[in-house]
């Protein structure tokens, strides 16, 4: 579960990106995070993903209050959060096998488990056979496959996805969000920040919308725009 109870962010310059922001997101939930650039998205995945801290209010994911995560913590912490971003950042000098094998080296996965795990995410993503290949040899859409099997890879309760159709084609963006929707078939709670308004509206999914740091509006099978 994710709670935001009251959350404020007022950054150094007095911007307020976040204004009493309070919502519950219950485990295996699907929900896109809408709004035009500035209403504060970045902010609110960055505060899940406790790169900043709230002004005011708390936010608590799991069991755990963030306010007790230490910075000590925060690597573990950060292990149950996968991350997909609408330029992939995938690494350049590393083939598909080894990015998503490098994520599971940095948090401690034995040999064992990389050799067993990371064949069966690339299955997942349809990249088998491409697990020698480079990110410049690849298409943006799968590089965003192969930047979707990492995010994966060590098992997160909690998907984020910022903009991840953001550089894709029409079609290659569809392939891609019936992964992320097969990814949280499978359990993981899904959080997508997106301006894509054809995939939010043919998607009957949990809609929060924010607008100058509030929630101006929260629907269980919401649109992109209010009265589109
Ligand atoms: P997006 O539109 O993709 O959400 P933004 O353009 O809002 O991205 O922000 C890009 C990055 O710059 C983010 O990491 C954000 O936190 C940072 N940023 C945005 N506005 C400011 C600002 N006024 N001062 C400093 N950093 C900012
Ligand atoms: P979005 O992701 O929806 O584009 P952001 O969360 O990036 O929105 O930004 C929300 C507001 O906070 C904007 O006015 C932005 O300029 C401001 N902002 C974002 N990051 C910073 C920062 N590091 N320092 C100061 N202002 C920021």
């Amino acid at each position: 579960m994710i709670e935001f109870k009251n959350v404020t962010k007022k950054y150094d310059n007095h911007v307020v990106a976040l204004n009493d922001i309070s919502i519950k997101i219950e485990p295996g939930e699907f929900v896109f995070l809408v709004g035009a650039s500035g209403a504060g998205k970045s902010t609110f995945i960055k505060m899940l993903l406790k790169e900043i801290e709230p002004t005011m209010g708390e936010v608590v994911v799991g069991t755990k209050s963030l306010r007790n995560v230490t910075k000590k913590d925060i690597p573990y912490y950060r292990r149950k959060i996968g991350m997909v971003f609408q330029d992939y950042r995938l690494i350049p000098t590393l083939n598909v096998y080894e990015n998503v094998a490098f994520a599971m080296r940095v948090i401690d996965a034995t040999p064992k488990e990389i050799r067993r795990r990371v064949p069966m995410v690339l299955a997942l993503v349809g990249l088998s056979d491409r697990s020698k290949s480079f990110p410049n040899e690849l298409s943006g859409g799968e590089q965003q496959r192969v930047s979707l099997a990492r995010a994966i890879a060590n098992n997160p309760t909690v998907l984020i996805a910022d903009e991840p159709t953001g550089n894709l084609d029409p079609e290659t963006a569809k392939d891609i969000m019936r992964l992320i929707m097969d990814i949280n078939k499978a359990g993981t709670t899904v959080l997508m920040a997106t301006h894509a308004k054809d995939i939010v509206d043919s998607s009957k999914r949990r809609v929060i919308a924010l607008e100058k740091g509030r929630i101006v509006r929260d629907e269980k099978k919401g649109r992109y725009e209010f009265n589109a």
